[in-house]
């Protein structure tokens, strides 16, 4: 073993890089990401939404928390607020988050049916009735946050290593003291984060932790639109689970995902060719000139969810100096700079934030 860092990140993900890049403040830091290269899976993958109306509080609160500790490390924007509308077929659902809206201080208007197709005209035609506009929602730089925080932890001094996968956690009486690689080399280390996304499960099967982690596969595509999109349109995302879709404007066309969820493994999510149709049947319902568009690309990746949706963030009781950072679902762009602040805290004082106890790994 040839040095010890203070902390040992697996996996470079948006979850990886923003704890590598807070707890390089307290010590010695190395990141291991077994790809060749950053953000390879969900956090170079997603559709980089930004939602300040989250099903919680403490969502909304570390969404914009995120913000503000990006704007403390570059003065370059991360977020371009293009908006999003809520849209529904039931006026009462949107009057519902009118009211969640309201309730978390989040900026909104309610629209009608026809304002609704004069601010997207794709909607024209469709059964959206109402919609809340909500202007402070928009479209993340997944690329420049990524290297952001990644130039952030090496100016801190923490190291990252691509192509480095770990096998295993070193474990020494009850405690983990680093990891093993898959080239047969030992790196140690007085704490090990598990930020591995979809592969968290195996590394806690692996070293007897108690954590579980779902992946949920979900896809995405690419739309050619027959007009030019007007790059300023809001993100739309249909709220019903039935109808349940988003789409925003991306490359000339439309990026749009049909929100589906199917249980997977982790691993390079294959496609699944019906999904197609199942975006194109909901599309014909809420924006019916969208439905006939050809798809120029379609690509699956794994959202990554603890069985009670909640983050799993702090110290596994079964294993000391071991600590998760992990279960991000489908919001860990917009939150995970934030939560990685918590697990700084954590850290530093022994203690985690309030509103992090119930995210604790100690709950399973
Ligand atoms: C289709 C889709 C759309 C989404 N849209 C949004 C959105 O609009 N807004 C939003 O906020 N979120 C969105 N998300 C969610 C977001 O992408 C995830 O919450 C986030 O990327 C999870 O980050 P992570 O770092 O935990 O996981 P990952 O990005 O998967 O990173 C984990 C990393 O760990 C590495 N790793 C695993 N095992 C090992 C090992 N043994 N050794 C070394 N490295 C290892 C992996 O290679 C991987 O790079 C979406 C997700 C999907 C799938």
């Amino acid at each position: 073993v040839a040095e010890t860092f203070d902390t040992i990140v697996i996996g470079g993900g948006i979850a990886g890089v923003s704890a590598l890049a807070e707890l390089a403040r307290h010590g010695s830091a190395l990141l291991l990401e077994q790809e060749p290269s950053l953000a390879a899976h969900a956090s170079g993958r997603n559709a980089a939404l930004y939602r300040p109306l989250e099903r919680d509080e403490t969502t909304a609160a570390l969404a914009r928390r995120s913000l503000e500790i990006l704007r403390t490390y570059s003065a370059e924007p991360m977020l371009r607020p293009v908006g999003m509308l809520l849209a529904s077929g039931d006026p009462a659902v949107i009057d519902a988050e009118a009211v969640h809206a309201s309730a978390l201080g989040v900026p909104h208007s309610v629209l009608s049916q026809s304002q609704c197709g004069d601010r997207v005209t794709l909607l024209r035609g469709g059964d959206v009735h109402a919609g809340l506009m909500l202007p402070t929602a928009g479209v993340l730089d997944i690329h420049r946050m990524i290297t952001t925080l990644a130039g952030v932890a090496r100016d801190r001094g923490a190291k990252l290593r691509q192509s480095a996968q770990v096998l295993g956690i070193e474990v020494e009486s009850g405690r983990a003291r680093g990891v093993r690689l898959a080239d047969g080399t030992r790196v140690a280390g007085n704490r090990v984060v598990v930020a591995a996304g979809a592969w968290g499960n195996q590394i806690a099967r692996e070293c007897g932790s108690r954590v579980q982690l779902v992946p949920e596969r979900r896809h995405l595509m690419l739309l050619r639109a027959e007009g030019p999109p007007d790059p300023h349109a809001p993100v739309v995302w249909r709220l019903e689970p039935r109808q349940e879709l988003y789409f925003r404007p991306e490359s000339g066309g439309y990026l749009a995902s049909p929100c589906d969820a199917t249980v997977a493994e982790p691993h390079q999510a294959i496609v699944d060719p019906d999904v197609l149709e199942q975006l194109a049947d909901k599309l014909g319902q809420t924006a019916p000139p969208l439905a006939q568009s050809r798809v120029s690309q379609v690509w699956a990746c794994l959202r990554t969810f603890a069985p009670d949706r909640e983050l799993v963030l702090g110290a596994d009781p079964a294993l000391e100096s071991l600590y998760w950072f992990g279960g991000l679902g489908g919001r860990g762009m917009a939150v995970a700079v934030a939560a990685a602040e918590a697990l700084g805290t954590l850290v530093a004082i022994s203690r985690a934030p309030e509103f992090a106890l119930r995210m604790s790994p100690s709950r399973y």
